[in-house]
């Protein structure tokens, strides 16, 4: 068996279950992504462009593009992709990873600039069960930007499209939906509730979802923040995809904040699902992703820190390329 739990057995507090979402159906197509480009338009991080606490990637899979996630400030994205000249107008759909305001807050700035030159233009925005949910505040605010926004992206033309189980958006591209939380990484902040039908909980940002890419090499898997935990992630497409190896982990994966144990601990079982390539950005944390890199056995080539305008491209056979910028090279 794959999976050890020595790491937290007594370490943490007793296993949390918050089965909100029946477990994803096992995706039944078998399309293989022949080209894959992932360029990073949002991280603290910049090579090109303007860093900031926030995430958002360009997906390009066999000419077809997705955009995932939006940054944090209204004109960080919009801003990045006219000095990396990159046009976003043509792409119809965006993966919201979670509620978040750090991958949520250029969606209407985005959407509205696009719209101009594309009325279909990020006019879909594709999002697991929760990310609606309310989280209220003390004074009676609501923590969960989305809230506020889903009447004003509304108003623009757009739809939301809600996921509670894996769904195929291009061929070979799938979003996971809900992650069945099997291990307490416990990769979120622990600052709010949420309002989910069950009642007010801790929340575990329930909506938080990632993407999983098909491919010959084997499943390339992007995060947002990861606040399901990238163990958890893994395992849930392990599951949905028949025992692939995983190529690639593009994205945040949360462990900034993490103790040495628990970076060690994921380091092995990101090992252990064959991890070749990682591409850590924003919230996986600089420290954190030297100790994976090294304890996972990669290289200076294959584990860096994800910077804006940096991007990985799926090769020929097994093997593939992170182009990092002058930065984090
Ligand atoms: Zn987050
Ligand atoms: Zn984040």
């Amino acid at each position: 068996m794959r999976m050890k739990y020595r790491w937290f057995s007594g370490t943490l507090p007793g296993l949390f279950c918050v089965a909100l979402v029946a477990q994803a159906q096992a995706p039944s197509a078998k399309h293989q992504v022949k080209q894959l480009k992932l360029t990073i338009l949002s991280t603290m991080l910049a090579d090109e462009g303007i860093g900031e606490w926030g995430f958002a990637a360009l997906l390009e899979a066999d000419g077809k593009k997705l955009l995932i996630d939006t940054g944090a400030r209204p004109e960080t994205v919009l801003t990045n992709v006219r000095d990396l000249k990159i046009d976003l107008s043509a792409i119809t759909d965006v993966v919201l990873t979670h509620f978040h305001p750090d991958h949520t807050g250029g969606l209407m700035t985005l959407r509205g600039e696009m719209k101009k030159r594309n009325a279909a233009a990020l006019s879909r925005v594709h999002t697991a069960t929760g990310l609606f949910y309310s989280r209220p505040k003390p004074d009676g605010g609501d923590a969960n930007p989305m809230v506020a926004m889903r009447p004003l992206y509304l108003a623009t033309g757009g739809e939301f499209v809600e996921h509670d189980r894996a769904a195929e958006l291009l061929p070979g591209v799938w979003i996971t939906g809900p992650i069945p939380r099997k291990f307490p990484e416990r990769n979120w902040s622990g600052a709010l509730q949420v309002k989910t039908p069950a009642g007010l909980v801790e929340d575990t940002v329930p909506d938080d979802q990632s993407i999983v890419v098909e491919t010959a090499s084997g499943l390339v898997v992007i995060t947002g923040c990861g606040h399901a935990g990238i163990v958890n992630i893994l395992t849930a497409a392990d599951a949905q995809f028949a025992h692939r190896t995983v190529h690639a982990v593009l994205g945040g994966v949360h462990l900034f904040e993490a103790k040495d144990q628990q970076v060690e601990w994921t380091a092995d079982q990101l090992k252990g699902f064959g991890v070749r390539y990682l591409m850590g950005a924003h919230c996986t944390g600089i420290e954190s992703l030297f100790r994976l890199r090294n304890r996972i056995g990669l290289s200076r080539q294959t584990a860096v820190v994800g910077a804006v305008g940096a991007s990985f491209t799926l090769g020929e056979g097994a093997g593939s390329s992170i182009h990092p910028g002058r930065v984090a090279q």
